[in-house]
């Protein structure tokens, strides 16, 4: 078995991942791990921009109490305040390493105003924010003579006292690096490192309908509960009102920046519902809007809802939004200016994930995570728009800073090699595949948007009963990207479960018909 030491070992090339890479690089050997092509990642995907207090109009008060409320009295105000407090210098980092944010006419930043936010603060590329930023930092780490970027490698597990015992009776707690799968060759390979950050990015793959791209399996949550880190408030899904109805492409989020400019939004028999759930109609907040939605598709047994931007004008919509004009030319031939845009709500954003302190660290020694798979306790019960990236470069920094300061670990260890005695069978794909699409059917269907403890049970012994024969499969099977992301994502479906099924109450993105109020005694994290 190939055996690689670095000192750095960082497995995901988002912005977490890659930010993190680039702030320790100067101090030693760092490995990426990625497990399709380095840009391949939410990241890039991100439209909207990054939150954070520039214009002198505003205030870390209005931005740390704007955070404070959409989290809906589960944030943790420290880590809030950590955020709010040091953004602006994380964005000028991202500008001297080249990422160039719109300005106005008068060559300042372009701040946008979004949802919840009572004060312009988005810095954005256009609507394409998060490619810009996944090309730069990429060019920055391919060009560093100490990173080096292993693509197509799949992490499968971390190396922890469990494997080296035999030469390290006293260890406890501590990570090693971690088994990865090289996929092209197919053999396992063992990563061993002084510090593993765990940049894996989120887990909406988990459901039927997502804005996440196909890497999004909570590999980084699911590696991180199996060696026995602390993992919290997984029941805390945002879903985006309105991503594009096309089952045959990858997924592709219709900004609610077009309900905004003043896009309607109609069901099947052309009525506008809206207002019959909220005052504020199209704008009301997130969560009512995709809430409304799943009502109006159960109601009349619908697959989706429509977005209707006909009577705008059409020359300022194709100028405003030139890539979501693009994308729905190009895959359904369907000119929004024209024709009225199918839309489903989907899963967006996952709050919870790997507890960490405010340097990034988790409940194990020398294992450290950020980004998307982390519980940081800023977001609380939801999510404040465009925070995500904010705290993946935050925290980044931060854990950087501390492994920094940290003399080196030395352990005298020796890996052994990958065990795959026992194992008989070749992959079977169509296995995989039918696997994966019931996970996400069961979660879309009963852990979704509205919950109740019967439809959680429901989803519970199915989860168990796919976990039972999945865990069997994965002994018996060579291990396969697929089969790893399988039961990555069944471990996330059952710790997403099991979450909503503690949290008796209602709260911010966590709706349960049974417990429709929120509940003083629920004031805390689900940790698990
Ligand atoms: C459509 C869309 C729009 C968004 N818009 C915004 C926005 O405007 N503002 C905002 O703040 N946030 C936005 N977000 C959220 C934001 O983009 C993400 O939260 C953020 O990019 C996550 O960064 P990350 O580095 O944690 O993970 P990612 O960028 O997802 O990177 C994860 C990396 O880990 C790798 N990986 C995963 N598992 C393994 C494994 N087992 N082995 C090896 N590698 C692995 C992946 O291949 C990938 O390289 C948006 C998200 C989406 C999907």
């Amino acid at each position: 078995m190939k055996r690689i030491k670095t000192d750095y070992l960082v497995i995901g090339s988002g912005i977490a991942g890659l930010t993190f890479a680039l702030k320790v690089a100067n101090q030693g050997l760092v490995a990426v791990l990625t497990k399709k092509s380095a840009e391949d990642s939410n990241t890039r995907y991100a439209q909207g921009g990054i939150a954070a207090v520039i214009s002198d109009k505003d205030h870390f008060e209005y931005h740390i109490n704007d955070t404070l409320k959409a989290g809906a009295d589960l944030c943790h105000e420290d880590a809030v305040r950590v955020l709010v407090t040091e953004g602006p210098n994380r964005i000028k980092d991202l500008m001297a390493w080249g990422v160039n944010f719109t300005r106005d006419e008068s060559k300042k930043l372009d701040l946008a105003r979004e949802g919840g936010h009572r004060m312009k603060r988005i810095v954005h590329v256009s609507d394409m924010t998060g490619d810009e930023i996944e090309k730069i930092l990429l060019e920055k780490a391919k060009s560093h003579p100490n990173i080096q970027i292993f693509e197509n490698y799949t992490a499968i597990d971390l190396i922890t006292e469990h494997q080296v015992l035999d030469n390290l009776q006293s260890a406890f707690n501590i990570c090693f690096g971690v088994y990865a799968l090289n996929n092209i060759k197919g053999e396992v390979e063992a990563f061993r490192a002084d510090y593993t950050m765990l940049a894996c990015g989120g887990a909406c793959q988990v459901y039927l309908h997502t804005t996440n791209p196909e890497i999004a399996t909570g590999d980084g949550i699911a590696i991180a509960y199996r060696a026995g880190a602390k993992i919290a408030n997984m029941e805390f899904i945002q879903f985006h009102p309105t991503a594009l109805y096309d089952p045959e492409h990858e997924p592709f989020l219709i900004s609610e920046a077009l309900r905004g400019y003043g896009g309607i939004l109609r069901n099947s028999q052309g009525e506008q519902f809206m207002e019959r759930y909220d005052p504020a109609k199209e704008l009301a907040p997130r969560d009512i809007v995709a809430r409304a939605i799943d009502s109006e598709m159960k109601k009349n047994g619908e697959k989706c809802v429509f977005l209707d931007m006909t009577g705008l004008p059409a020359a300022e919509v194709k100028k405003r939004f030139p890539t979501i004009y693009a994308h729905c030319k190009k895959t359904l031939n369907l000119d929004i200016t024209k024709e009225l845009i199918p839309v489903v709500p989907a899963a967006h954003y996952l709050c919870g994930g790997i507890m960490t302190n405010l340097s990034g660290q988790t409940s194990m020694h020398n294992l450290l995570a950020s980004g998307e798979n982390t519980h940081t306790g800023v977001h609380g019960a939801n999510r404040l728009a465009s925070n995500s990236l904010l705290e993946a470069l935050v925290f980044s920094h931060r854990a950087a800073l501390k492994v920094l300061q940290k003399p080196k670990p030395h352990f005298q260890i020796t890996i052994p090699d990958w065990d795959d005695s026992g194992v008989v069978n070749e992959e079977e794909w169509g296995v995989i595949r039918h696997n994966r699409h019931e996970i996400q059917t069961i979660m879309w269907n009963y852990v979704g948007i509205v919950r109740s403890k019967n439809y959680l049970f429901r989803a519970m012994r199915r989860i168990n009963l796919l976990y039972d024969e999945i865990e069997d499969y994965y002994k018996r099977t060579r291990v396969s990207k697929g089969l790893l992301e399988l039961r990555n994502l069944t471990t996330v479906a059952y710790l997403i479960t099991r979450s909503a099924l503690r949290r008796e109450e209602s709260r911010g993105l966590h709706y349960r018909t049974d417990f429709p109020d929120k509940s003083e005694k629920f004031r805390k994290d689900t940790v698990i």
